[in-house]
């Protein structure tokens, strides 16, 4: 008899412990790893209905997640800065209609990127007053887009490479200008031949279109959810400031301009202000369901 009431009492608990969308167990998060480097991303999923969105939130910013149907989980992206120190930063995922919350935690550690030793014209590197001007009034422009609020996300599925060829310069790697140091390499550069179309690597909205002296002809591309992409040295812009950008299409042709030593492609990605190597993006982006 005894038995009996046990096995009803653990039947009830199974019962009455529905594993509905409400609920937020460990099992329901997944990290595609719990330590990443400085620069680096991590791609999170929450097992949750489309009704139920989840609120993520790490280094006291919300993650913009996109729901993925093929596996009824909601999708986005931690990142870490290029500068960011190490130590171990919490995730906190909370469910909106239960409350219920749950914390994990993310390492991130130093990598070290290596250096790069670059020999620049003079002018391009040493500035007179009238460029300096220039290139401070053109650092506040560029600036003013990381504190634009995360717009809705248009980004579906995976990213794309912008432009198919070898990569001459990786992210992350301290750059010596004639000897001296300067700031880091935060984006990857990408050989190609000028007038070779550049693409967009995911849907957005062009928010910012410019001719800068050390980037020449940029675009920046905001893909909602805090996520922008940008595209420097173009050879020709084809597209215009609030445009909306397609995945895929050709935004503008591979260049020389600004500060170049060459034709090739410098991308860059911001993930929620952090300056992220592109490529982590993209191959954890490979296989999101569009
Ligand atoms: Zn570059």
């Amino acid at each position: 008899m005894r038995f009996i009431y046990i096995a009803i009492f653990l039947l009830a608990a199974l019962v009455t412990n529905p594993n509905d969308a409400q609920s937020l167990s460990r099992s329901d998060i997944t990290l595609s790893s719990n330590t990443m480097a400085r620069g680096d991303v991590i791609l999170v999923t929450v097992k949750s209905a489309r009704e139920e969105k989840p609120r993520v939130t790490w280094m006291d910013k919300e993650i913009s997640l996109v729901f993925n149907p093929a596996i009824t989980s909601w999708q986005g992206f931690v990142a870490a800065d290029l500068d960011q120190k190490e130590g171990v930063y919490p995730v906190l995922a909370t469910m909106p209609s239960s409350g219920v919350k749950e914390t994990f935690n993310i390492g991130v550690t130093d990598k070290d990127y290596g250096v790069r030793n670059l020999t620049l014209p003079k002018e391009k590197v040493e500035l007179d007053a009238e460029s300096l001007k220039r290139v401070e009034k053109e650092a506040a422009v560029v600036k003013a887009l990381w504190t634009i609020p995360a717009a809705t996300p248009e980004w579906r599925g995976s990213f794309l490479n912008p432009l198919d060829g070898e990569i001459v310069g990786t992210f992350g790697k301290r750059s010596v200008i004639n000897k001296l140091e300067r700031s880091p390499h935060t984006g990857v550069d990408v050989r190609g031949n000028t007038g070779d179309p550049v693409k967009a690597i995911n849907n957005g909205k062009a928010v910012l279109v410019a001719d800068h002296f050390f980037t020449g002809n940029s675009v920046y591309v905001d893909h909602g959810g805090g996520i922008i992409s940008m595209y420097f040295h173009l050879d020709k812009i084809l597209v215009r400031d609030g445009d909306t950008i397609e995945k895929g299409q050709t935004i503008g042709l591979a260049g020389a301009t600004g500060r170049a030593t060459g034709p090739h492609l410098h991308w860059g990605m911001r993930v929620n202000g952090a300056r992220v190597n592109p490529l982590t993006l993209i191959d954890l982006s490979r296989g999101l369901e569009e």
